[in-house]
């Protein structure tokens, strides 16, 4: 069954059968014969690659193998008139701008972008815009400041707008065979600025939109439920399949983050990673096109290797996915408690002292072991917050069980509360009436899709983080020491996909420290580096950052070794990052990735094989300093 491209549709009925391709939107390739009278979509040869180009840099405007105006045009004829050249969002924010000519000052319109730029929504229907403003060398975000300067910093200089599988391969030779950067964008939500680069061409996959509910999905060896999802679907395009067919599909938390781009890749937790594994773990097939130009398949029968690699070495590093099918469950009801306690006074009550405030949240860590034995998610935060003229620290829990009932998951609960109340916390405690969330992430999406830090860090927390009073309160030590001496926020989320879950398959490229954790805990800055308001602060002033936060975290690492860190809600430019991102696994996925992609067509800040390139000029100064992708990449010389 095909869906018209660029129409989403659930379609009403149950479907038995399977064709080879999920989508209409595939079935239009490019072919052979086509190239024959255009070298430059010619596809590449993985069997007998051409030498990468000698140049050791790829093309950039000012040089003179850049494309000409008039084979650009060429090029855009052939494609059907899908390139685009876009420039920034805030462009009419500035007087000067070195992308448009001129002035382009428009305050009204300037207002509507600021009013709208914490709004994901903005960023993800934009062609180049993204999240990590950052990543861009902050070239061009809203100010009230229209003298200084706006330029393309690290956005790409065209764009694909791709509906097609056609379109997708277009743009891989094209670039390949013209030396061209080549970047991918979805949603736009990675931390890392992985979605841009200078000087490229950007596939953007947004609009390659599809999801299709098959109840009894049948392959080799696998017969049941599952989701045929295209590459720009977003999870609220999703929620209604699920109410619609009373099935349970592991999706992100944010409305807006992709399902089978980076956050299918990199992983992906979900409410039910304690249950059934990461998305990554549920992938029965994908269609790609590769570094050649070539669409293929890989599942557990064709090119196993890409097959192993694409399910958690990362988006953006083995090929551009078009579609992927993913194994849904039976509706898995949830219900959830949340807890709520602050050193700050609360209804007429004193606030906690500082101390007992991280006796209580020691006292949760060690749950953490039953709420993942129970199949269940615990989703806490530790923040900074304000009360009046008093500052201090507020810890938020939600726990979600599956297949309790509400007082159930009351009747789990209760020795931690009673325990709370011992040590005086459930006082000043706030204890939400626990609620049911059958079959949704609420618990999830509540913390929204707004634009906000932009510097982040991971770490899988282990059992052994967790088994014993002197371990806990180790753990409990480097939090502390985290949120109090650093002054960041703390988000902690206790699940663990470990072997044992109703994965369909955990033999892929996911760190193996998932399997064992049971805490994936971020930290992220607590200002970010453009409040609407302030002028950004400067590019130096946040390397400085990046780096102080690099020391905190290496707290974290000293209790965890051996463990790795989740590369879609971590920083990209930690220095151990093969390490950090995919442990043993490192080396066979660099082994895959010579062999699909022989000339580094596909790069991303800390993607596999990352080191083998550098972005040379960028205002971030690179890998020592704050890694902007506003430069030329560039092979390392060694
Ligand atoms: C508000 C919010 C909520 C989140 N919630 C969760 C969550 O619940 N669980 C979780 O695991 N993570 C979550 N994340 C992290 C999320 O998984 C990552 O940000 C992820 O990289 C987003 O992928 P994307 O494709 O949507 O975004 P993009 O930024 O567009 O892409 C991310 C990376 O994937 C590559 N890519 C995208 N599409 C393709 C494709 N079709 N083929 C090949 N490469 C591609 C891009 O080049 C880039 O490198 C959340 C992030 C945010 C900001």
């Amino acid at each position: 069954m095909f869906l018209p491209s660029l129409t989403f549709l659930v379609l009403p009925t149950f479907l038995q059968t399977i064709t080879a391709l999920n989508f209409a939107f595939e079935e239009i390739q490019l072919t052979e014969a086509e190239t024959l009278s255009n070298p430059s979509i010619r596809f590449g040869d993985l069997n007998n690659p051409a030498p990468p180009s000698a140049e050791p840099c790829k093309v950039t405007p000012q040089d003179q193998d850049w494309p000409t105006d008039t084979e650009w045009a060429d090029f855009n004829a052939t494609l059907g008139g899908v390139l685009l050249k876009p420039r920034p969002l805030a462009l009419p924010c500035y007087n000067e701008t070195t992308v448009g000519g001129g002035s382009t000052y428009n305050a009204t319109r300037c207002e509507a972008v600021k009013s709208g730029w914490g709004n994901m929504a903005l960023h993800a229907n934009d062609p180049i815009s993204v999240r990590s403003q950052w990543a861009t060398g902050d070239s061009c975000v809203p100010t009230g400041q229209p003298n200084s300067k706006c330029s393309q910093g690290g956005y790409p200089v065209y764009v694909i707008n791709a509906t097609t599988v056609r379109h997708v391969q277009m743009a891989v030779n094209f670039a390949r065979n013209k030396n061209i950067r080549v970047v991918v964008k979805n949603s736009g939500h990675d931390f890392n600025g992985k979605n841009i680069g200078a000087h490229s061409l950007s596939i953007w996959v947004h609009n390659l939109k599809g999801a299709e509910y098959h109840a009894d999905y049948t392959t080799s060896n696998y017969a049941g439920r599952a989701l045929v999802v295209g590459a720009g679907t977003q999870a609220s395009d999703v929620y209604s399949i699920r109410t619609t067919y009373n099935t349970t599909i592991q999706l992100p938390g944010g409305a807006t983050v992709g399902v089978v781009g980076g956050y299918a890749q990199g992983g992906g937790h979900s409410s039910y990673s304690s249950l059934y594994g990461l998305t990554a773990d549920n992938v029965l097939r994908i269609h790609a096109v590769t570094a050649d130009g070539k669409f293929v398949t890989a599942d557990p029968d064709t090119n196993q290797d890409l097959y192993w690699a694409f399910r958690g070495g990362g988006g953006g590093n083995f090929g551009i996915v078009t579609s992927m099918v993913i194994a849904a469950f039976p509706q898995t009801p949830l219900a959830s408690s949340s807890i709520s306690f602050s050193t700050l006074p609360r209804a007429g009550q004193p606030g906690l002292s500082v101390d007992t405030f991280w006796q209580g949240v020691e006292t949760y860590f060690s749950y953490g072991i039953a709420i993942c034995e129970e199949g269940g998610l615990g989703y806490d935060f530790i923040r900074h917050s304000t009360s009046g003229n008093s500052t201090g620290l507020t810890f938020t829990v939600s726990i979600s069980l599956p297949f309790k009932t509400a007082s159930e998951v009351r009747e789990f609960l209760q020795p931690l509360r009673d325990q709370l109340r011992e040590i005086g916390i459930m006082r000043s405690v706030q204890d939400e009436s626990t609620n049911t969330t059958p079959d949704n992430d609420a618990s999830i999406s509540a913390i929204g899709d707004t634009v906000h830090h932009t510097l982040i860090a991971s770490r899988l927390f282990q059992r052994s983080n967790f088994a014993t009073p002197s371990s806990l309160s180790e753990l409990r030590a480097a939090v502390r020491y985290f949120v109090e001496e650093g002054g960041y926020d703390f988000h902690g989320q206790t699940y663990n996909p470990s072997l044992e879950t109703d994965a369909y398959d955990t033999d892929n490229a996911v760190h193996p420290g998932f399997r064992t954790a049971i805490m994936h805990a971020q930290g992220y800055e607590r200002t970010h580096h453009w409040d609407g308001v302030e002028p950004v602060v400067p590019v130096a002033e946040q390397a400085q950052r990046h780096d102080r936060m690099q020391s905190y975290i290496q707290r974290w690492k000293e209790i965890t070794p051996g463990s790795g860190s989740y590369m879609n809600e971590g920083d990209a430019q930690t220095k151990d990052w093969k390490d950090a991102f995919w442990g043993e696994n490192y080396e066979r996925l660099e082994g895959v990735k010579r062999k699909f992609d022989p000339w580094g067509m596909f790069w991303v800040l800390g993607g596999v094989g990352s080191d083998a390139w550098e972005v040379r000029g960028s205002s971030g100064g690179g890998r020592e300093g704050l890694f902007t992708q506003d430069g030329t990449l560039c092979k390392v010389e060694i």
